[in-house]
């Protein structure tokens, strides 16, 4: 094999080269049908002359998309490594310079060396750093150079030819939604995979993967502690969860034992969690606003999920001993078909209102704190897939992917209607808040007390508490007035507890 320790050095700089990567598919867990589909890929790669006898081509472009630290990178190099081949890596974001043509120089030159290794990988990390839609607002500015660069990857991609040896584009992105449509077209990223949060079990075997190299005193002490994680550690991404049994690996050491405990890692667990977002390490206390507010926020977001029960995705307990943007509330995982009718979108909505409306309604709105300022975005974000993507409103029946595929025209329909959802959603939930305004306060005590609280407790709270009615909320649309016919009745939802 060629060299290419040489070339690592003797290429610019924002080139990382490997000629292999080591990396296998060993090393990913969970979407196991992620696997499936690369490991196609792969195949092909290796034996690409018999394919092609059968009119079987690689894919030129791989695009994976999903949140940070979901293993994006990881799968590329596994798919380098499971292949054999070398591996060029560059960054969207070091394309993008101030001096005019950098851009498309150094495109160039990352498609240069990868060819002159060919058969081989390239990968593109944030992507949309250079990829996003032309003509669109020039955020942070150097959209010229932006778009040179992308059109000079347009025509690398559609310079190769299928038949000679191949080199496989892979790119990542956490904005699907920016990338211009260009890009996605057939013969360019035309397998688009999305890497998301894994699910409980993805969770377990993530976790498995990266105590493989860790010491616990038996296998089956390991699986207990592991699955107990894994249920606690709700949204945590690939990396995160590495993170905890590294932190706990360190925690070990520190106190001189021999092997990983449940101490360590429920303690791991708990730094990985407070530090998701604030950033602040050892930050174990919370000043007593702080968790006054986050008292109220958990009790209205508890109370909300009594009022609109999820069958498919009961919650099992909440706790005021994290600070992050969105509520701590743990929920089971979904399982199974479900069936979600359009009352259960407009629910999710007046649910996601929660934070915002308690805290307005306790605090005053010149009083709002960051801890809010993510349920505003969600419950939009929510009544825009509503109405954009299931047809169900009076919007119409047509589906847009997002908000940017709009004419002007229509864009001011959506803007109206998602007003009309909001206000709705927003009356709604201040309704029920204040109905159930005594249930609120008793489970904030307790959570103030105790610092959480289980699901049953909740729904004891919730049924026992004094009600005070409120007068109805107007429906948005036609179809609103039959939503709320019967919240438990037509629907047969029964109350769980
Ligand atoms: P991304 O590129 O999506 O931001 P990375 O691939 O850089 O994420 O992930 C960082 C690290 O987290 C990986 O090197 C790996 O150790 C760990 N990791 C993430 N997802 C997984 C997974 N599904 N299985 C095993 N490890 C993972």
């Amino acid at each position: 094999r060629r060299a290419l320790g040489s070339l690592g050095k003797s290429r610019a700089k924002f080139i990382s080269a490997e000629e292999t990567t080591g990396v296998t598919f060993n090393d990913f867990a969970g979407q196991e049908y992620i696997k499936r589909e690369l490991q196609e890929i792969v195949r092909i790669l290796k034996n690409e002359e018999e394919f092609q006898d059968k009119g079987i081509y690689c894919p030129k472009g791989v695009l994976l998309h999903g949140p940070p630290g979901t293993g994006k990178t990881l799968l590329a190099k596994a798919i380098a490594g499971e292949a054999g081949l070398p591996f060029f890596a560059a960054n969207g974001t070091d394309f993008v310079e101030m001096f005019v043509g950098v851009a498309a120089s150094r495109v160039k030159d990352l498609f240069a060396s990868a060819r002159s290794f060919a058969p081989s990988i390239i990968f593109i990390d944030e992507i949309d750093a250079i990829g996003s839609k032309r003509g669109g607002p020039d955020i942070g500015g150097g959209g010229a150079e932006r778009e040179q660069g992308l059109l000079q990857i347009l025509t690398e991609m559609d310079g190769f030819k299928v038949s000679t040896s191949q080199v496989l584009v892979i790119g990542a992105t956490n904005r699907l939604d920016i990338l211009d449509p260009a890009l996605l077209r057939k013969g360019r990223f035309d397998k688009i995979i999305r890497v998301g949060l894994p699910s409980k079990d993805g969770r377990l075997a993530i976790l498995k993967v990266h105590a493989r190299n860790k010491f616990f005193r038996s296998e089956e002490e390991k699986e207990t502690l592991l699955q107990e994680i894994a249920e606690h550690a709700e949204d945590f991404t690939g990396a995160e969860l590495q993170n905890i049994l590294n932190e706990a690996g360190i925690l070990t050491a520190r106190k001189d034992l021999d092997y990983i405990g449940r101490e360590e890692l429920l303690e791991a667990l708990k730094r990985q969690k407070g530090t998701f977002e604030t950033g602040q390490e050892d930050s174990t206390e919370i000043p007593e606003e702080l968790k006054l507010r986050l008292a109220y926020r958990e009790a209205a977001v508890a109370v909300l999920a009594c009022y609109f029960p999820d069958p498919y995705r009961p919650f099992t307990e909440t706790d005021i001993n994290s600070i992050r943007s969105q509520p701590n509330m743990r929920y089971v995982e979904t399982s199974g078909r479900v069936f979600k009718r359009k009352a259960d979108y407009v629910n999710s909505v007046v649910c996601a209102c929660a934070p915002r409306v308690i805290e307005e309604e306790m605090f005053g709105v010149d009083n709002l704190c960051w801890i809010s300022a993510k349920a505003t975005l969600e419950a939009s974000r929510l009544a825009e897939i509503l109405i954009l993507q299931t047809g169900m409103t009076a919007f119409g029946k047509a589906y847009y992917r997002n908000m940017n595929d709009l004419v002007p025209n229509l864009a001011a329909k959506l803007e109206a209607l998602r007003n009309e959802y909001m206000r709705f959603a927003v009356e709604k939930c201040s309704s029920v808040l204040r109905e159930y305004h005594s249930a609120v306060e008793t489970i904030t005590d307790i959570l103030l007390e105790k610092g959480e609280i289980r699901a049953d407790e909740i729904w004891d709270i919730y049924t026992r508490a004094p009600r005070i009615s409120q007068p109805a909320v107007s429906p948005v649309d036609e179809y609103g007035a039959l939503m709320y016919a019967g919240r438990w009745g037509i629907h047969g939802i029964s109350l769980p507890g």
